[in-house]
């Protein structure tokens, strides 16, 4: 015998059954309910197949190091993506390097001038006499 859900037939992804237990919506958007999957297969009898990809581990290239990492996250600069392992190697590859120190530039910087710089002591040793911190 086989179930319809409100003439539904049900379908589960395949991940998901490999699991020993299931929580559904029972019935309204408030309750939750959980039940061992052997229990709700019995007589559900849902299609098992490969219709979701959500627990695949996706693994990214960090663009910087090269390391393949499943937390790697991207970045959109200047209408670019841009994919890394860690902040670190996003620094690396697009932070702004102040032009007196050479530092990164992590914060909001001072841009005068066409040049940017980490701070207003940084600009007013280029020259830059009216940079000022903004705080
Ligand atoms: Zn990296
Ligand atoms: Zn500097």
């Amino acid at each position: 015998m086989s179930i319809r859900w409100r003439g539904l037939d049900v379908q589960v992804a395949a991940w998901l059954a490999e699991d020993e237990n299931i929580a559904l919506n029972a019935g309204d958007h408030t309750e939750l309910m959980g039940m061992a999957c052997r229990d709700f297969d019995r007589p559900v009898e849902p299609i098992v197949g490969r219709i979701s990809s959500t627990k695949e581990v996706t693994m990214a290239r960090c663009e910087t190091c090269g390391n393949e990492y499943d937390k790697a996250f991207q970045l959109s600069m200047a209408g670019t993506m841009h994919t890394f392992d860690s902040f670190e190697c996003a620094i690396q590859a697009l932070a702004p390097t102040c032009e007196h120190c050479g530092c990164r530039i992590l914060g909001h910087g001072v841009e005068a001038e066409g040049a940017m710089y980490c701070c207003a002591h940084c600009a007013s040793q280029k020259g830059v006499a009216a940079a000022r911190d903004r705080v």
